[in-house]
């Protein structure tokens, strides 16, 4: 009851790729700070973007002011041969996020992040959306028919919880959002056709809270004893329910989703046709 996902991403990269025409699209990378993680993300997407005959550029700032940031993000957006801007979240204290989003250009926000982009999918036009949520959905529409089913979502954040939610009304789907000051959560995600999990727990998501037959998908990126894990109990709910692998799942459609974002941010620039 495993719902594979490699295939999906090869496809979304291929068409990506088709679509780019030979051009070599550049994304550009920022990153401040110290996190670890931003800066493994990063360099992988990098990788990716070689592989496939697309380049692109990190831009660490270990230490760096608000000011910085925003000029380096005004001189991205004026350069011509710069497709796509992706900033990396969380930002140090002493850089506003808010501002971090207006200053990149909507052209070139390949990550979805401006409140212009924002704005667009919250009135149902889905321009350049973020990444892991479209992924989600992606995954979704490949196994089930989304209209009209109850989709169960833990995770509020503007990163993954309230754009799918809107992607998922744009759908006909109805979701609700849980949290963590949410009560009862378990009467909620046994209810649900589907449960996306990203709380960033491993073993969060138990096998008793869900029904059988129900669609898992396993947002949750988390590392113990070296390994890779999600935030759902794998062995136990792939006997009864369907679920995403971690790793191989979200991630690696995020990942090619982030490559068909630049393919459309390219052409909303009038870079290809
Ligand atoms: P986050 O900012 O820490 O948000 C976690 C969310 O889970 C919050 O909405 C939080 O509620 C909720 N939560 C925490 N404890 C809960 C509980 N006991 N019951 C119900 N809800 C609870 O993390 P994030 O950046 O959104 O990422 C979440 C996970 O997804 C992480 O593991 C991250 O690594 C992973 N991730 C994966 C991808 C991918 O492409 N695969 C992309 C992004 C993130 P509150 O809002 O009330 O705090």
């Amino acid at each position: 009851m495993i719902i594979q996902c490699k295939s999906l991403a090869k496809e979304i990269r291929e068409k990506a790729k088709r679509e780019a025409r030979g051009e070599k699209l550049m994304l550009h990378n920022i990153v401040v700070g110290e996190d670890e993680s931003s800066l493994v993300y990063a360099k992988s997407n990098l990788k990716l973007l070689r592989k496939m005959g697309f380049d692109g550029v990190i831009h660490h700032l270990k230490y760096a002011t608000e000011k910085q940031v925003l000029e380096l993000i005004e001189n991205l957006n004026s350069d011509p041969n710069v497709h796509g801007i992706m900033v990396n979240f969380p930002l140090p204290r002493n850089i506003d996020a808010m501002k971090v989003r207006e200053a990149i250009s909507p052209v070139k926000d390949v990550d979805g992040i401006s409140p212009v982009n924002y704005g667009k999918l919250l009135l149902g036009k889905e321009v350049l959306t973020p990444n892991t949520p479209r992924a989600v959905i992606r995954i979704l529409e490949n196994v089930t028919e989304l209209r009209g089913k109850d989709v169960l979502i833990i995770n509020r954040t503007p990163v993954v919880g309230k754009p799918l939610s809107l992607m998922l009304l744009n759908r006909d789907a109805t979701p609700t959002i849980t949290h963590s000051k949410t009560r009862n959560l378990e009467e909620k995600t046994k209810n649900a056709d589907i449960v996306v999990v990203a709380v960033g727990r491993p073993g969060f998501l138990k096998a008793h809270m869900v029904h059988d037959d129900a669609i898992v998908i396993d947002v949750g990126i988390n590392v113990v004893d070296g390994k890779i894990v999600g935030d759902a109990d794998f062995e136990a709910i792939e006997r009864k329910a369907k679920i995403t692998p971690v790793p191989g799942g979200v991630g690696t459609v995020t990942n090619a989703c982030l490559i068909e974002n630049l393919v459309k941010a390219a052409k909303l620039q009038g870079v290809i046709p």
